[in-house]
């Protein structure tokens, strides 16, 4: 797709931007520029640009702030040793948008065009990439509804954009381990729900438990099934794999309500790869608690883009509290983390062809 490159009128001056991206945090430092494509139908994806960053004038009758026909993605672009960017498995990305796309009755978005749209984004800005450790330019390409109608059906008119955020570690200090807390009044997605889609409405569903984890001293909401209120979904926006002290690691199996991670499946692919048996099955609250107990279980790991893998520690459910391992991060979260950022960052080799340069 042809990109029309429009000029800025006031890019950031270098030295304010160079103290943006001295030590950016997550998410509230943004680039000077944008990627827009309009959907209309009959007319398909057109006007696609790359020009400045700045407010998105919508109708106050537009689809999405009705009914919230919303998808995202999460991605990042990596500086390898030689100074070049690279992103990690944009492909996946893609194929996850349209995924999402199909559940929220959007329309798709060539593969290709999302890949290179985040692309295009990323040369454009690639002086705002961060000089902190563990730092990357977060690229956040997402799909609404913006036709103006308020009667309840899938909209005609759609706007897609990338916008991008250099982020330096999701955590201020270190891997640290992270704190718990099973919501047991809410559930984040149900059989048949949206659960398996990167929508809006799930994050939002989410703020009331994860505000429930912070009040009562923790860090995270993680999420039971709906129907036994037993299992062992996910977190708000991380997936989990318990380490046995056999060797086997068991991860939520997908199946609509959990939502597939592509830190998730690189873990998986990683794990299997190094002689563990990885077991895609159900878990149970009670289980978790026995095994940790027991010490049959020695480690758990969350994971997802913004964090990539992040030792889990402590954890308060129905029952009362309980640790894994030593409390801190266990060996194999450790080992795993290294790799998979190695890969990422291209300080280790690239063996799946997981990295694509920008
Ligand atoms: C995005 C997301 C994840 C992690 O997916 P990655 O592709 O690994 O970043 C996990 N759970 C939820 C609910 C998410 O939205």
């Amino acid at each position: 797709m042809d990109f029309t490159h429009l000029p800025h009128p006031s890019p950031t001056p270098a030295d304010a931007r160079e103290k943006a991206i001295a030590d950016p945090g997550f998410g509230t430092v943004f680039t000077d520029h944008m990627v827009l494509i309009e959907y209309e139908e009959g007319r398909g994806w057109h006007s696609a640009s790359v020009g400045p960053r700045e407010p998105i004038t919508l109708d106050p009758a537009a689809s999405v702030l009705h009914y919230a026909q919303e998808i995202f993605e999460g991605m990042k672009a990596y500086k390898h040793p030689d100074g070049s960017l690279a992103l990690f498995r944009p492909e996946a990305n893609a194929r996850r948008f349209n995924a999402s796309a199909d559940r929220m009755a959007m329309p798709h978005l060539p593969e290709d065009v999302f890949v290179q749209s985040v692309q295009e984004l990323v040369r454009k800005d690639a002086d705002w990439f961060p000089a902190v450790e563990g730092g990357s330019l977060y690229l956040r390409p997402f799909m609404f509804a913006s036709e103006a109608f308020l009667g309840v059906r899938p909209a005609k008119k759609y706007k897609y954009l990338v916008i991008a955020s250099p982020v330096g570690n999701y955590f201020k200090s270190g891997v640290p381990a992270v704190s718990i807390w099973v919501s047991r009044d809410y559930v984040r997605a149900a059989p048949g729900g949206t659960g398996a889609a990167k929508t809006g409405g799930n994050y939002a569903a989410s703020l009331v438990p994860q505000a429930e984890a912070i009040a009562k001293g923790h860090d995270q909401v993680v999420f039971l099934d709906a129907v036994e209120r037993k299992w062992i979904e996910e977190l708000g926006g991380m997936n989990l794999f318990f380490v046995m002290d056999d060797g086997s690691v068991i991860t939520p199996p997908l199946g609509g309500t959990i939502l597939p991670g592509i830190t998730r499946d690189s873990l998986i692919q990683l794990l299997t790869e190094q002689g563990l048996k990885v077991r895609e099955e159900r878990y149970s609250i009670d289980q978790w608690r026995a095994d940790a107990e027991s010490g049959k279980l020695v480690e758990t790991m969350a994971c997802g883009t913004a964090a990539v893998v992040t030792p889990v520690g402590r954890v308060e459910g129905p029952e009362g509290a309980f640790t894994i391992g030593s409390g801190g991060p266990g060996q194999l979260t450790q080992a795993v983390r290294e790799k998979l950022v190695g890969i990422q960052r291209g300080t280790m080799a690239d063996t799946h062809g997981w990295v694509t340069a920008v």
